[in-house]
């Protein structure tokens, strides 16, 4: 019999980025005898933890000596994805990174693979977006650049008040213009698919986001549309990895807002409330480990530390502190998390809000 140990002893798996989705990949990642190394600052919190750090411009020599080389952040260096690919070391596909680099692309491949998205248009430049937003949706909106946005940058949200929004004619890039989704509700679901084809989700999760930030989230919430969507979607990329879709729910219909081709902000609470968390079972995709249970063991949820280093002690009755160690704290930054259990979801709501209360006491400032 084949001994994972002996086997995996040999295994490098290079990260680029070195964000916080590295760090807990790599901490969750030890639980094997791997070697992981990290492309980014030496200040970053996954080079803190990393047995290598190599800086931006050193990206072939770290994917030259490594088996396997995936992502924590897909607006990382283009060169570095390429480079890895060229290699076939890349997991997951690059096709994925494809389709996050330019929103339109992304829009289109749900509307061709007919996967439920709210309604748009793509638009050349600025003029052409204010004027589908005008002829298809009477003024009321979003216009989202399709190029280099993520937490919510490149996006304005035109209730009618569209003189605001002159600017956006003179914008000489392409946009993606939405309509405006009155949903009840947001949700995501962490889905992990091998290269088998093996596939397993999480239970999805309800999401609360402030400015296009994920604030808190907790779950499970019970309904088997989004493993169908989910399963539709890592199948027709031929996704490697740990993935999560977010989703608005709207009346009951459920539309794909978008998907991020790594490990997910709204999958921390894996760490505590499943037996395998969505880090480790990244690790075991791409490595070609057989993937674990998804199972939760509680109810979860969890809490972002956003713009600020306040976590009264008192935070720990509620639940359990996840400290990044960036260098510094900036606003809308991500500097921890807090990850909370609970008996049922009233009780795990009930944490969050005293949590929100001990770490924003005057409230959340985006
Ligand atoms: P990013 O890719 O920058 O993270 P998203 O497209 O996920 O941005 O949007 C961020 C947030 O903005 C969403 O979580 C949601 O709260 C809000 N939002 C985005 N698109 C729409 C829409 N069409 N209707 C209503 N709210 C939206």
């Amino acid at each position: 019999m084949k001994s994972l140990i002996q086997d995996s002893n040999k295994r490098k798996i290079g990260i680029l980025g070195g964000g916080q989705l590295g760090l807990m990949m790599i901490l969750e990642g030890r639980k094997f005898p791997f070697t992981f190394y990290v492309m980014d600052e030496p200040n970053a919190p996954a080079c803190r933890v990393a047995d290598k750090c190599f800086k931006l411009e050193e990206y072939k020599e770290m994917i030259n000596q490594v088996d396997i080389v995936t992502f924590e952040f897909e607006h990382v260096k283009e060169e570095a994805l390429e480079y890895a690919k060229e290699k076939d070391k890349l997991f997951p596909n690059i096709n994925t990174v494809e389709l996050k680099r330019e929103r339109w692309k992304e829009k289109m491949y749900y509307k061709n693979h007919n996967l439920p998205t709210p309604k748009f248009y793509v638009a050349e430049d600025g003029e052409e977006a204010l004027r589908i937003l005008k002829d298809q949706f009477n003024n009321v909106g979003v216009i989202k650049q399709s190029r280099g946005g993520y937490d919510g940058k490149g996006h304005y949200f035109i209730k009618g008040d569209v003189e605001k929004y002159s600017f956006i004619k003179d914008m000489k890039c392409k946009f993606v213009v939405e309509e405006f989704v009155d949903y009840d509700y947001e949700a995501s679901i962490i889905a992990v698919r091998d290269k088998k084809g093996n596939f397993k989700v999480y239970p999805p999760t309800f999401n609360y986001n402030e400015k296009g930030i994920l604030v808190y989230n907790y779950g499970p919430l019970n309904d088997d549309r989004f493993k169908d969507i989910a399963k539709r979607l890592a199948d027709s990329l031929e996704y490697v990895g740990t993935m999560g879709i977010e989703f608005f729910v709207r009346k009951g219909e459920i539309l794909i807002n978008e998907f991020a081709p790594r490990v997910h902000n709204t999958g921390h609470y894996t760490l505590d409330a499943a037996f395998v968390s969505q880090f480790e079972q990244h690790i075991r995709a791409i490595s070609e480990i057989e993937l674990g249970d998804t199972t939760l063991l509680s109810y979860g949820g969890m809490v972002n530390i956003i713009g600020t280093d306040n976590v009264p002690y008192e935070v720990l009755k509620f639940g359990k502190v996840y400290w990044y160690g960036k260098s510094e704290v900036k606003k809308r930054r991500k500097m921890g998390h807090v990850n909370v259990v609970g008996e049922d979801l009233e009780d795990v709501k009930q944490k969050i809000d005293n949590i929100m209360k001990l770490i924003y006491p005057e409230g959340l400032d985006l």
